[in-house]
This record gives C-alpha cells, sequence and structure tokens, in this order.
C-alpha cells in the first residue's frame, strides 16, 4: 500500500525473481522506507501461513484409483445422453413416418394417396411399405425395442 514506487516490485522481490542488480537495489530502498519494509513483512507473513496450511500430499495410489472411478462414470453420462438423443431421434422419425403414411397430424387429407415408391422411401423396408400406417408404428417400435435389448 501507500505510494511507494518500490511496492510495485516487492512481490517480484520476494519471490525471487528480480535480476541481482535489481534485487539489490530493492533491498537498499526497504532499509530506508517503512512502508516497503512493513510490505514485504506482510508478503512474508503471507508465504509462512500459505507454507503451513499445504494440504497433504495425495496418496500414490489415490490418483489411479480416481481415474478408475471417473472414466466409467464420464462414459456412462455420454452414453446415457447418446441414448436420450437416439430415443428423442427414432420418437421423431415414428411421428413423421406415420403422418407421410396417413396424412397430416390435424386430420386434413393429404394431398393424395403416396406413390409405393415414396412409402418405400421413408420406410425403407418393403414389408412396411405394405402394412398400414399402425401396423408400420408397431413394427417399428418392437424393431426398435428389439435391437435396444439386443434380441
Ligand atoms: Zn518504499
Amino acid at each position: 500500500m501507500g505510494g511507494c514506487t518500490y511496492q510495485s516490485r516487492l512481490a517480484a522481490y520476494h519471490d525471487g525473481e528480480l535480476p541481482p542488480e535489481r534485487r539489490r537495489e530493492v533491498q537498499e530502498h526497504v532499509a530506508g522506507c517503512p512502508a516497503c519494509a512493513a510490505e514485504l513483512e506482510r508478503l512474508r507473513a503471507v508465504s509462512r501461513l500459505l507454507q503451513s496450511a499445504r494440504a497433504p500430499a495425495m496418496p500414490e495410489d489415490m490418483a489411479g484409483r480416481l481415474h478408475e472411478a471417473l472414466v466409467p462414470a464420464r462414459e456412462r453420462g455420454i452414453i446415457r445422453i447418446c441414448r436420450a438423443v437416439s430415443l428423442a431421434a427414432a420418437a421423431l422419425l415414428v411421428v413423421c413416418g406415420a403422418w407421410l403414411l396417413t396424412g397430416r397430424p390435424d386430420g386434413a387429407a393429404s394431398a393424395g394417396p403416396l406413390a409405393e415408391w415414396e412409402v418405400a422411401a421413408v420406410t425403407l423396408d418393403p414389408e412396411l411399405a405394405q402394412a398400414s400406417a399402425e401396423e408400420a408404428t408397431a413394427l417399428w417400435l418392437v424393431s426398435d425395442l428389439s435391437r435396444e435389448n439386443g434380441l
């Protein structure tokens, strides 16, 4: 604190970061400047406090155990997000597919019956192309669920 121009150099002096010439200069100044001497003593007190409060060393095997515990947890989180995204995508696909097969969801008739190639393009499955919209939705759900359960 105070208005002494040396105050800004005291931290570097305290940390031993000044070249020898500047270090000697600051040392001589501090000897004759009570404000800088007090500030330097304050820095030393803080340094002592930090040293005495230093955290105990981490046990050697702890880093490895933390890593082992964290990696699977993170992977589980990513898998959960992927599953949620793919479920949302599957739901959107079912809704859009049903919409395309039956007409608009507001009940209005679609422009006309879909050509067989249009149905096949949406379903990508010739079996589904022959099925009604309800059957197609049911088949999608069954195939999606059985894939998820590894059947
Ligand atoms: Zn000073």
